[in-house]
């Protein structure tokens, strides 16, 4: 089998990526959402793909792994190594997962850090009553993340929130950091206990912290939220779209109390966790597939960090559904290290109408069941999506 053609397309908010080959299979990829920018980045992979076997994936990646980097310059290689994934699962009649191994699992946990409820305000009330909805979420998560901090709109809907400038950037992930003023660490604390009034010890409560806490702030964080057992405290030094990882700085707010710490999910390739994972610096690392440099590089990092002791929640907040496939094709191979993995929504709601072979409904009590078709095991309905394809892009699908 050869690739004969590689295309890109925004579909929504996602890049999708569409690998075609000689044998009349395609595979399908998926960019995580508002990354219409790097549709270019996907199409420049084109000479180095075409003619090679999509099945003997590893060596085609390896003529691409070293052209991506940390978020969001990693998503076209990430997106592509899936897509050959497809190809390589429909070609052999199998679900992906048994080309990484076979699942160790039949159905996977997720959280919920997508299905958003709209805030209400940024009170400790506030925070009560939007996590009261989650809770009441027909989905049944076991697990609920919320924003606090200097992840999200708090640093500049309170007043005297930190000793710094809340600037309003219209990028998304832009670093802003500084000491918190002792208002502003008690009003983080009070949202959390509201958070956990709420929650009690039935559902989990992890929290999306930053990037951008100074250590001892972070410190006093963990300490004081020690009582109130968060699932854990995401991103408190770097991550999102922090181009470094700052193992040794994590690895002292790591030690200095029990509250497990998570970061990873603008990390590109298992190199770059080796830091966190060989010198225990976080207790839980979150790559994300569409990051990290595709599913088999998440599971590579997945199995190290299992050797030391880490724990994995891989993060996919605006992977879509087919990055939601993705994702359930990994998890269901990882070891039991795995705790779950952040839950993709289709956006715009029509992406539903667009992609065949999903449960319905997806998630039940938490989890979703692993499916059995060959590829990702899911695929486009051509007619229905061809309606939203971008004018220049309508021959995306023939
Ligand atoms: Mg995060």
């Amino acid at each position: 089998m050869k690739i004969t053609d590689l295309k890109c397309t925004v579909i929504g908010d996602n890049p999708v990526v569409r690998i075609v080959t000689d044998e009349g299979i395609s595979g399908y990829g998926e960019v995580e959402s508002y990354k219409p920018y790097l549709v270019p980045h996907v199409l420049h992979f084109k000479p180095a793909l075409l003619g090679q076997d999509p099945t003997n994936v590893e060596r085609v990646m390896l003529r691409i792994r070293q052209r991506g980097g940390f978020k969001p310059w990693g998503s076209a290689v990430s997106a592509i190594e899936m897509a050959l994934w497809d190809v390589a699962g429909k070609a052999a009649g199998l679900p992906v997962y048994k080309l990484l191994g076979g699942k160790v699992r039949d159905r996977v946990r997720v959280y919920n850090g997508a299905v958003r409820e709209p805030m209400t305000g940024y009170t400790p009330a506030d925070f009560a009553e939007n996590t009261a909805r989650m809770k009441a979420r027909p989905e049944g998560f076991t697990i609920v993340k919320q924003a606090i901090a200097f992840h999200g709109p708090m640093r500049t809907q309170v007043p005297n929130f930190f000793y710094g400038e809340p600037e309003q950037v219209p990028l998304a992930g832009t670093l802003i950091r500084g000491l918190l003023t002792e208002r502003g660490l008690n009003h983080v604390v009070a949202c959390v206990a509201a958070m956990k009034e709420v929650l009690g010890d039935e559902v989990g409560l992890a929290l999306d912290c930053g990037p951008g806490w100074a250590v001892p702030d972070a410190i006093r964080l963990a300490r004081a939220l020690e009582p109130l057992h968060p699932l854990w405290l995401e991103d408190l030094i770097t991550g999102d779209y922090v181009p470094y990882v700052s193992a040794d700085v994590y690895r002292e707010v790591t030690r200095a109390s029990t509250v497990p710490i998570h970061t990873g999910e603008q990390i590109y390739l298992r190199h770059n966790f080796k830091g966190l994972i060989e010198g225990h610096a976080v207790h839980i690392v979150g790559p994300d597939p569409c990051d990290v440099g595709g599913i088999a590089e998440l599971k590579w990092v997945a199995e190290y960090a299992d050797l030391h002791g880490i724990l994995i929640a891989p993060h996919g907040t605006g992977n879509g559904l087919l990055g939601l496939a993705a994702l359930v094709q990994v998890c269901a191979t990882l070891p039991s290290n795995f705790i779950a993995f952040e839950y993709p929504i289709g956006k715009p709601a029509w992406w539903y109408d667009i992609v065949r072979g999903l449960p319905d409904p997806i998630v039940q009590d938490g989890h979703i069941e692993v499916w059995d078709r060959p590829g990702m095991g899911v695929d486009f309905d051509v007619e229905a999506a061809a309606a939203y394809l971008p004018e220049a892009d309508r021959d995306f699908f023939a």
